[in-house]
């Protein structure tokens, strides 16, 4: 195994969108590839058609690459293994059932799902470990003719010799399952379906994958899998290298769920997430860059990455530290990067249209929101005030600039801006201290609190001396006196 070009595959089954735990799992399968100059495989598991549906693979697809985790053999680009998606490679299984029954590795079972349950809860009074008691192994001829009568519909399935299975697992060491605890398990359902556990095991090995990376819930179906590549006749040297990435927890260090941490990556990416910094964050839930360094680079990460140093313990998800590295990779941003990926969110909100006028008042608004901003769906609220038509102070804050005190502070800052010749930040900051702070003895909080309401309409924007002069004299003066009317 050593010497193979590593081929490492991401197989999910989008029977949602994809969600924060698939993600840390295609990551780390694209940064294993990526460090070893191997092959990213992407596999799309929908053999159960009725859970997995054409608009979840599109979203799965376009997340992936959002996420800039591109694929060298898959949906759409191809690949000399495919297809790629496991619905349209059923005459695979088919034929590899067909085998197992023939070689007598695999059976018909005519057990119903009622009779299956009668036994099971029969197992569970005896204090057996419930799982299929092999009665259908050896079915006389008489007896299958019997079924076939009662037009019962057969599943086919793998025999599971006595023994034990054991393998090294890259993460977890060495693993062992006894057979005891691992029944005959189904690969082909009454209507012809094949199962999960076939479909991955005969795909791994026909695409020839080296690695297996992927969460720790899929660590008890191992054995099965193994069971398949024997009755494939697949030689032990040839068998793919297991690792299974830990749990990510909530952050009550229960499963991660709506409740305690957002799953789906589509939130995340509305909620204006830069993915660099969700790929950033997700890297370190059960691998660590070392020297407790927590902001990483895309290309770094395929430089450090190593099965090595995935750790074996659950990881906890944590949103504040996803959202400081997210105001991290902001500020990281050019300011031609950043209004690209800004643009979309100004017009969603309706707070632009697109035009060329509104673009270039956007570009020199930006940098004085970079350093404020954690997450890129704040930037409408913050930037509003310039493009307001009809402008009108938020309901909730009229009370704020109504009172006398107020008033006082508008009518001041009225009188002293309109002689004001140059309209830059630092003269409107110089005239409106001298006046209210230094002559009139106001606290900042309450003298700029009124004026930066009156001027964007709210108590929340950017740092309110540039936003007067990105807005310019005549409209703060506009905006002050109707304040003043209210
Ligand atoms: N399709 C499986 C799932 O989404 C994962 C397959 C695998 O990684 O082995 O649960
Ligand atoms: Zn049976």
């Amino acid at each position: 195994m050593a010497n193979k070009k590593v081929r490492v595959r991401f197989a999910p089954s989008p029977t949602g969108d994809l969600h924060v735990g698939n993600i840390r799992t295609a990551l780390f399968d694209w940064a294993y590839a990526r460090h070893t100059g191997g092959t990213f495989i992407f596999r799309i598991e929908d053999t159960d058609t009725t859970r997995v549906t054409d608009e979840y693979i599109a979203a799965a697809i376009d997340t992936l690459r959002w996420l800039g985790l591109q694929w060298d053999e898959g949906p759409k680009v191809g690949g000399d293994y495919g297809p790629y998606l496991q619905s349209q490679r059923m005459d695979v299984y088919a034929h590899w059932a067909q085998k197992f029954l023939d070689q007598k590795d695999a059976y018909y079972c005519y057990c119903t799902p009622a009779e299956l349950e009668a036994r099971r809860d029969a197992q569970r009074a005896a204090n057996v470990a419930p799982g299929y008691d092999g009665q259908c192994r050896n079915l006389t001829a008489a007896q299958i003719a019997g079924y076939k009568d009662e037009g019962r519909l057969p599943v086919i399935r793998m025999r599971m010799p006595d023994g034990e299975t054991t393998f090294v697992d890259q993460i977890r060491g060495e693993m062992s399952f006894d057979h005891k605890f691992v029944p005959d398990f189904v690969l082909v359902r009454g209507d012809g379906s094949p199962l999960y556990t076939l479909a991955v095991a005969v795909d791994d090995i026909l695409m020839k994958v080296t690695h297996i990376l992927r969460g720790e819930d899929l660590l008890s179906s191992t054995p099965r899998q193994i069971r398949v590549y024997q009755a494939m006749g697949v030689a032990l040297e040839d068998y793919p290298t297991f690792a299974h990435l830990p749990f990510v927890m909530g952050q009550d260090n229960t499963k991660l769920s709506k409740r305690n941490g957002e799953v789906s990556i589509a939130w995340y990416r509305e909620a204006g997430y830069l993915p660099e910094a969700i790929c950033n964050y997700l890297a370190l839930l059960g691998w660590s860059p070392g020297e407790d360094r927590e902001n990483i680079t895309m290309q770094e990460l395929t430089e450090l990455f190593t099965v090595e140093r995935v750790n074996s313990s659950p990881a906890r998800f944590d949103m504040k530290k996803l959202e400081a590295i997210n105001g991290d990779k902001i500020r990281a941003l050019t300011l031609d990067d950043f209004l690209e990926r800004s643009l979309p969110f100004l017009k969603t909100a309706r707070v632009i249209t697109g035009s060329d006028e509104e673009i270039a008042l956007v570009k020199s608004a930006l940098p004085i929101i970079q350093e404020r901003i954690t997450r890129l769906n704040e930037i409408p609220a913050m930037l509003k005030f310039l493009f307001v038509k009809g402008f009108a102070v938020e309901a909730d804050s009229v009370a704020k600039v109504s009172d006398a005190a107020s008033k006082d502070v508008l009518k001041r800052a009225l009188a002293d801006l309109t002689p004001l010749t140059g309209w830059t930040h630092t003269s409107i900051e110089s005239v409106l201290r001298a006046s209210l702070i230094e002559e009139l003895g106001l606290k900042p909080r309450v003298a700029f609190g009124s004026i930066r309401i009156a001027v964007t309409g709210s108590t929340v924007s950017p740092p309110l001396f540039e936003s007067m002069e990105l807005l310019g004299k005549n409209a703060c003066l506009e905006r002050i006196s109707a304040a003043l009317a209210l």
